[in-house]
């Protein structure tokens, strides 16, 4: 049986994400499919959830809207969040307009890396892993604590990435740009019962 990995598709960048998981799924030599959803009553047929990037203000508002922060705080499987995704995972954000999932134990600034670099590409270091990755950063958020439950997994000069349990949590946005290694280790971590990374 393949694994179900569905692409949240309220707001962002949905069909990168569903391109580089197809990628790296088959880079694994797993089976599954991935495709995108809109509502709560599909969460129970994902095994993964992905969180793309977009405005993290809507996608709440969507969200809410949609009745769906119940259905995603009681589920069990891996998410993957990125950019407004990651805004969205934690349980602090500095926007009262973004009701944060609660998920992840990490606390998040949005809009972090200032105007003149709203959009830029920043080689982030991964942790045990030594080759720089090319990370594309786009009015990205940043973390701004950590823990306990939570580790972080990379760095820019501040906290870019974070991970726990079966959750990854980025910054920038991983689906861009072809590398699929964070999509591997994501793949990897699944029903790892681990917080290291
Ligand atoms: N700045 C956006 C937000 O906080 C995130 C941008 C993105 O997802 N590329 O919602």
């Amino acid at each position: 049986m393949g694994i179900n990995i569905g692409v949240c598709a309220l707001q962002g960048d949905v069909s990168e994400h569903i391109m580089a998981f197809k990628a790296a799924l088959s880079a694994s030599g797993q089976e599954g499919e991935v495709f995108s959803f809109r509502r709560a009553m599909d969460i129970p047929r994902c095994d993964v959830i992905v969180l793309p990037g977009g405005e993290s203000t809507t996608i709440s508002r969507l969200l809410r809207k949609n009745e769906m922060y119940g259905p995603l705080r009681a589920f069990k499987g891996g998410i993957f969040a990125t950019c407004a995704g990651m805004v969205l995972i934690g349980r602090e954000v500095d926007d009262p307009r973004v009701e944060p999932l609660g998920i992840m134990d990490i606390t998040v600034g949005r809009n972090a890396f200032g105007r003149q670099r709203d959009s830029c590409e920043m080689a982030v270091t991964i942790i045990g892993d030594e080759r720089p990755f090319c990370g594309y950063f786009i009015r990205a958020p940043v973390i701004t604590s950590v823990g306990p439950e939570a580790v972080p997994l990379c760095y820019a000069d501040r906290v870019v990435g974070a991970v726990q349990g079966p959750h990854m949590a980025l910054s920038f946005h991983p689906e861009l740009g072809g590398d699929l290694r964070l999509h591997l280790l994501f793949l990897k971590r699944l029903g790892a019962d681990t917080t290291a990374p």
